[in-house]
Parts: C-alpha cells; structure tokens; sequence
C-alpha cells in the first residue's frame, strides 16, 4: 500500500525528524512549511536522493484557506492521505499571564490549536471510512507543558497544547470506528530552534537539571514515537500519550 503522510512544520526540528525517518521507511511525506522554503527543499532533496519520494507545500496552517489548498495539493501530487502528523508549532518570549497582550494570544492559539483542528478536519475527510477513505492515522505534537503548565512562562502556549490533548482524546473516540486512530506525543525539552524562537537559545541545557534523565532529548528520539504511532505497528493503539520528556 502506498503510504502518504503530511508532517506540518516538516522544514525544521522535530518535524524535519520525522519526514526523514518516515521517509526511510517508505512513507511518501510532504513536508508543509511557512517561510523557510530552502531548508524545506533541502530535506525534500535529501530524501529524494536517498531515493524516497518529498515533496514541501507552503502554507500557514492557521490560515484555513491556506490548509484547504494545502491538502488539494497532496491529493494531487502524492494521492491518498495515510497519515497527519500535526506538529506546526510556535512558542513566544516568556512572560506572566497578566502580561500577555491579545495579539500574542491569538497567533498562539491560531497557529497550535487552529492549525491543528483544519488539518485534523481536512485528513478525517480522506481518511474516514465514513467518506469512502481506507482509514489513518493522525498524531498531534502536545508538549510535556500540557500537564506542567508552563508558569513563568508561557502559560498560553501550555493551554494550547492542552487543547491538543482534548482535540486527541475526542477525535480519536469520535472516529474510532471510521479506521482512523489519533494520538498524541507529548516532548519535553527538545534541543531544536523553537526555543531562539522564544528569545532562549540555551533554554535545553539551562533545564536540564530539572530532568531525571540529566539531560535534553533529540528531534529523532521524538520522531521514532511519532513513525511508530502513524504506523502498521501500533494498530490498536489510539487515544494515546507518549511522554518524550527523560522522566520529567
Ligand atoms: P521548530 O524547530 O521551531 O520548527 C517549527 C516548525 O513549524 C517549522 O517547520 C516551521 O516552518 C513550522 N511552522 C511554524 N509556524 C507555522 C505555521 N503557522 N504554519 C505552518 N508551519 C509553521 O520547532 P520544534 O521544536 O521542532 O517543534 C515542533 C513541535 O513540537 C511544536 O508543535 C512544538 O510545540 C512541539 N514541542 C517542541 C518541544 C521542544 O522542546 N522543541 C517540546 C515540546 C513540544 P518554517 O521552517 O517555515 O518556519
């Protein structure tokens, strides 16, 4: 069977990860991104050198116009969707709730939980036996925030992976019997750009005291649970949480 996957936030980090590691294992993967398009097409052509099939799609997911052409793209190109994996993610600058203007809380919310539900919405529409699809899976990108709540921080960017967490719980139940499974990885700290994003570059080995482990994880040990959870071989498994997070 041919396997079809769309990672968003497939450019870089943990979704660059997983389009690698998908790809290996015979995934066709298109790699979503929203400005970096060359390290978007650098990966495509390291898959596609390696002999695998790539290929990137540009689209803000938080623009729902943006995702419908998005999916209308991969029909076309890849064919029929096998698996979504929702990882198109942003932080911001820590700051306290009571500092957090309006602006900042709705790109946060627009981007993580938006982003995911259109994406979600689109792949249950191809995937769902219910519209004559051959089933899926869909894996959504949480964090460890989620159930640690990011005080301090950025309190508005936990709440929206505790959105996820709900958007995972319902939709796997809600499409349980429609051959669509629906989880959920949940990483801790993970050395990636996000956290430059966020105005803390060395915010992975600053924190790693906190970590049983001693130390932070890598975007591959992330992208192994994610591949294995798109996969054949977790065909009983949905409604599920994966802590990547070194016993944090
Ligand atoms: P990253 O290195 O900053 O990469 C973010 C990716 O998301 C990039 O491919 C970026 O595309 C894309 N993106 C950002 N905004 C987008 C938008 N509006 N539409 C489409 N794509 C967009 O991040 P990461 O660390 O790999 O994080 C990936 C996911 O893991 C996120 O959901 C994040 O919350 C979650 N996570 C990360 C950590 C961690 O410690 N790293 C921990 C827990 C959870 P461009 O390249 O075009 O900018």
């Amino acid at each position: 069977m041919n396997k079809v996957a769309l990672i968003t936030g497939g450019s870089r980090g943990i979704g660059a990860a997983t389009a690698l590691l998908a790809a290996s294992q015979g995934w066709s993967v298109a790699i979503n991104y929203v400005r970096h398009a060359h390290a978007a097409e650098a990966l495509a052509r390291q898959i596609r050198d390696a002999g695998g099939k790539a290929i990137t799609i540009q689209a803000d997911v938080s623009v729902e116009a943006d995702v419908i052409t998005m999916f209308e793209t991969l029909d076309h190109e890849l064919g029929r969707l096998t698996a979504l994996v929702n990882n198109a993610g942003v932080v911001d600058h820590a700051s306290r709730v009571d500092q957090m203007i309006g602006d900042r809380l709705r790109r946060m919310f627009s981007i993580n939980v938006l982003g995911s539900f259109y994406c979600a919405r689109e792949a249950v529409r191809r995937m769902s036996t219910k519209y004559g699809g051959e089933g899926g899976s869909i894996v959504n990108v949480s964090s460890a925030a989620s159930r640690l709540g990011s005080p301090g921080e950025y309190v508005d960017y936990a709440a929206s992976k505790g959105a996820i967490d709900v958007l995972t719980i319902g939709l796997a139940k809600e499409v349980a019997s429609e051959g669509i499974r629906v989880n959920a990885v949940r990483p801790g700290f993970i050395e990636t750009e996000i956290h430059a994003s966020g105005g803390r570059p060395n915010r992975v080995s600053d924190l790693t005291p906190s970590v049983p482990m001693g130390r932070g994880g890598t975007a591959e040990e992330v992208a192994e649970s994610i591949v294995w959870l798109m996969s054949d071989a977790s065909p009983f498994t949905t409604m599920s949480f994966l802590e990547i997070s070194g016993g944090r």
